[in-house]
């Protein structure tokens, strides 16, 4: 029998409608989904795989536990009583004894997102680590100390814009990050259509810059320099002007006397732009009728990566297009309340026990990660729990990370691959795979450059006996918690519930304040705890049902029945309300970022040369995963090291012919692509390979194995504001092999 679903794609921030059209309960074929009113049918070649990824052999369908350095399947029970063994005498101990990493895909799967947190407040552990000090952390601090908020992010308006400043980031191939917008290509197409322009800045022509009216060459990592130096042109030239955003945003004159070093000249050495290009670019920029500048990963995953985050607000605020169409916006979830409770934002809460570095949201940076495990003395991490990560690759200092995996004295991964990292556990709980799940965006849907809400039921059913992973990664809460690995996890979620509700009705501010909670309770809908959990959060959002209160609101149920999600429309403005900063104003200078321009400002005034290395995304791959999917990965060698034709030229490189790049991390090997894609003294590598290791099941992946480019990255610096890693525009030497 043939059956058609409709689903999200959870592969990337994108989160395209998918068609999947089954026969005889498996995956035949998967298109874009027309009907989808955000991605119109968009997708890219990765959004095709799910059904392979699925069907993969490799993919774990059982639990595994290490017996004499082997990987035997065991039973569910088994492998919990496992974990509960080795985890409990630990956190008896010392809670701080027992870290946990969280990766990237935690992000795009619901299960997570409502189970994680409870496991991690079971944990009660300091040693919390995710893939968001590996590259995202910057825009985190900044948006907290401009907006009140770690998660208020504005967006850039890419529907109604009419001009685009692009830096550090290649959404044609990521498909954009920290700003969901299915269809990227066809959405900077409409943007040219329409008259506008698209500005790219960044060592390398990518493929986005490919398309731009206009690409600007800079060395890495000095976005935020170029930045300012664009500010600063706007104030000498008399261009200010906030907008409809004036009566909100507080610091304008503190901005202006924070840049006025920052001229065009003064940075000219350090970002290789001229002035007059500077000049020209600020002039348009605040000449536009409605501009937006975006920068991503490239601006954030180097040294100076929160002031590049901040300046990039900065920019889009003094010219007018902060929180306003065709500028930078303020998306607004569906399942989130109206304004944020008053907060103000800080860090540094706890620190580090071996290198004092201070906490952002509740996470130690993960570039210490291996300090924590390798240093012996009271706190040292001893076991850890990874859940959907691959730090072992995607991590700094990969080489040590994993010298430190080997040496803890209990893992357990949450993961359906052994691969880099979990081959280092002692237990691996495989989930079900992603069309075995539910799917709602909790994270997207506040990034996204429309307004736009989409839930879709699991594609495939449950294999028998396997866990759904809301249940995986409850029962290690339980276990965590003290509760044993036989805990009735479903009657703890129905409890978590019940204390949820009693919180909301005795709290003013909540839409069902006052209310009975036995009546809130009743009214539920879901299948499950974790759907009533859910229906809970969506109906006390701002287009929630409020149980009554607002009729025609959402609930579960209404979602259900939108299997092509539901379109809320453009964005519109939201200050001040949008803003939690207890004084309700944008903070255009927080002393907290000024604090760090002296730093830039000594890194402007001496640049240092030699060769530079910069990551980069390709469109088949995510991040360290889908290395596995045969159609992703056959063809053209896609892991080389791109570098200018004068830059082998002068060091007798030749394409194709193997390169030797040294870095103070380490060495790894590669095939090099001559290519005027680079600008000259910097050379790339793309992000996610190195499936070389023994001990992993990866059949695909490790035939074409690649280099791990976090080989040459060090862990020794961190942004001091958000403790990201740096992995861009690092020192290499590079020779011929
Ligand atoms: S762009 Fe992203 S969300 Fe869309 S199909 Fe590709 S991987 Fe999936």
């Amino acid at each position: 029998m043939t059956t058609t679903a409709y689903r999200t794609c959870p592969l990337c921030e994108a989160c395209c409608g998918l068609e999947i059209t089954l026969e005889g309960g498996r995956v035949k074929v998967i298109r874009g989904d027309r009907a989808d009113p955000f991605s119109r049918g968009y997708l890219c070649p990765k959004g095709t795989t799910l059904g392979r990824l699925h069907d993969d052999p490799d993919r774990l369908r059982r639990p595994l536990v290490r017996r004499d350095g082997t990987h035997v399947e065991v039973s569910w029970e088994a492998a919990f009583a496992e974990v509960a063994r080795h985890l409990t005498p630990l956190l008896a101990k010392d809670r701080d004894s027992v870290a946990i990493y969280l990766g990237n895909p935690n992000v795009h799967n619901i299960h997570a997102a409502f189970a994680v947190r409870p496991l991690v407040q079971a944990l009660g552990t300091r040693n919390v680590y995710s893939a968001s000090t590996v590259d995202q952390m910057p825009k985190h601090v900044s948006a907290g100390y401009m907006f009140g908020h770690p998660l208020t992010i504005p967006v850039p308006d890419l529907d109604r814009t009419d001009h685009l400043l692009i830096l550090g980031a290649n959404p044609v191939v990521s498909n954009g990050s920290l700003a969901t917008a299915p269809d990227w290509p066809g959405r900077l197409d409409a943007l040219q259509a329409r008259g506008g322009r698209l500005v790219v800045v960044d060592p390398r022509r990518t493929e986005t810059a490919d398309r731009a009216d206009r690409w600007v060459p800079l060395r890495p990592g000095s976005d935020p320099a170029l930045l300012l130096a664009m500010v600063n042109v706007v104030f000498a030239d008399g261009l200010v002007d906030l907008g409809d955003a004036a009566p909100y945003v507080v610091g304008v004159d503190d901005v202006a006397t924070a840049v006025e070093p920052f001229t065009p000249e003064a940075v000219a050495r350090f970002t290789g732009v001229d002035p007059e290009t500077v000049r020209m670019l600020a002039r348009e920029f605040a000449t536009a009728e409605r501009a937006v500048a975006y920068g991503r990963i490239g601006t954030h995953t180097v040294p100076f990566g929160t002031l590049a985050a901040w300046a990039v607000d900065v920019l889009n605020t003094v010219t007018g297009n902060l929180d306003r169409p065709g500028g930078a916006m303020f998306p607004h979830a569906a399942h989130d309340p109206i304004r944020r409770r008053p907060r103000r934002f800080r860090t540094g809460r706890f620190r580090s026990r071996v290198r004092d570095l201070p906490e952002v949201l509740n996470e130690l940076p993960v570039a210490t990660l291996a300090d924590e495990i390798l240093t012996p003395g009271d706190g040292q991490v001893r076991a850890l729990i990874t859940v959907a990560g691959n730090p072992a690759l995607t991590a700094p200092d990969g080489a040590r990370l994993e010298r430190a995996l080997s040496e803890l004295e209990f893992m357990v991964s949450v993961d359906p691959y052994l691969n880099e990292t979990t081959r280092h556990a002692d237990v691996v709980l495989p989930p079900p795979s992603a069309l075995q799940r539910p799917h709602y965006d909790l994270q997207f849907q506040s990034l996204s450059v429309r307004n736009f809400a989409r839930w879709s039921d699991p594609v495939l059913p449950l294999d028998p006996d396997h866990p759904d992973e809301f249940r995986i990664l409850s029962r290690l809460a339980a276990i965590a918690a003290g509760m044993g690995p036989d805990t009735d996890v479903d009657a703890l979620a129905e409890a978590t519930l019940a204390s949820m509700v009693q919180a909301a009705v005795a709290d003013a501010d909540s839409p069902v304040a006052g209310r009975d909670p036995g009546e809130i309770l009743g009214m539920l809908e879901g299948d499950s705890p974790f759907e009533r959990l859910f229906d809970f959060k969506v109906r006390t959002g701002h287009r929630g049902d409020g149980f009554g209160a607002n009729p025609e609101g959402l609930t579960l149920g209404r979602l259900k029945a939108a299997p092509h999600g539901i379109d809320f429309g453009p964005l519109t403005p939201r200050l001040p309300d949008v803003v939690s900063d207890p004084d309700g104003k944008v903070r255009l200078a927080p002393p907290e970022i000024l604090a760090d321009l002296p730093r830039l400002r000594r890194a402007a005034e001496s640049p240092t040369n030699g060769l530079r290395l910069v990551g980069r995304r390709q469109l088949r791959t995510a991040n360290s995963w889908t290395h596995n999917i045969e159609v992703l990965v056959k063809g053209k060698e896609a892991c080389t090291l791109q570098i200018h034709p004068d830059d082998a030229a002068r060091l007798g490189l030749e394409d194709a012919a193997p390169a030797r790049v040294q870095a103070s991390g380490g060495t790894v090997v590669v095939p090099v692509e001559v290519t005027d894609r680079m600008m000259p003294g910097v050379v790339s590598l793309p992000y996610g390979w190195g499936h070389d290791r023994e001990g992993t099941r990866l059949s695909v992946a490790s035939r074409r194995p690649g280099v791990n480019m976090n080989l040459l990255t060090s862990t020794a610096e961190v942004e001091p504001l958000s403790g990201v890693a740096i992995l861009n525009g690092i020192p290499v030497e590079v020779s011929r092999a």
